[in-house]
């Protein structure tokens, strides 16, 4: 999905990018809720059509991205400068030699699975997005997603993929302070 770079503004090489374009969850709303968009980006984010909000703090756009569609980044490589310097844990892990190629592959492929396992199980009428911010509420408020009103209204099968999916999400990926992108 997206061809990231280090910090120094180097490409990753393919292998690395090829994890990113296999993913996409630092896209679709697994692993953030917004992505945080410094004044001087927000222009660029503007001019690609994203709407910039003033979210707690900071300055960023929500997440799922309305630019992420059929599984990649539809402006790439225009993507904008905080995506594109966005790195997960698992990323920093293939980087520093921590884990292999394929392991990274593996990991990435297991989470899309309880995705997709997560989105066929969603409560008729009830969106992605709409969980998405239910269960960052929850978390921010200390009681993980099993003190969430909405989830406690679902089932309890439905209860328990989630729960596999933001364990294994946070787990493998990680998610920054704030669950921003930075
Ligand atoms: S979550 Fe990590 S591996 Fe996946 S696209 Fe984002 S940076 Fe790449
Ligand atoms: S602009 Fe592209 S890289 Fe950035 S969050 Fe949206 S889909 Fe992902």
């Amino acid at each position: 999905m997206i061809a990231r770079e280090d910090p120094s503004g180097k490409p990753l090489g393919s292998a690395g990018s090829s994890l990113c374009l296999a993913c996409g969850l630092c896209c679709n709303g697994v692993l953030h809720v917004h992505a945080v968009v410094k004044p001087d980006g927000i222009e660029q984010v503007r001019a690609l059509g994203l709407t910039i909000e003033t979210i707690g703090d900071t300055l960023g756009f929500r997440q799922p991205c309305p630019l992420y569609r059929e599984q990649h980044c539809s402006v790439y490589p225009k993507h904008p400068n905080t995506c594109r310097a966005y790195q997960c844990d698992l990323l920093n892990k293939y980087l520093a030699g921590v884990i292999t190629h394929q392991q990274g592959a593996q990991t990435i492929q297991r989470a899309r699975e309880l995705l997709a396992d997560v989105i066929a199980q969603l409560p008729p009428g009830y969106s992605f997005e709409q969980l998405r911010r239910e269960l960052d509420q929850a978390w921010d408020s200390g009681r993980g997603i099993f003190g969430s009103a909405e989830m406690r209204q679902s089932n309890a099968q439905f209860l328990l993929t989630v729960a596999k999916l933001a364990l294994y999400a946070r787990k493998h990926f990680g998610r920054p302070k704030g669950r921003e992108i930075k």
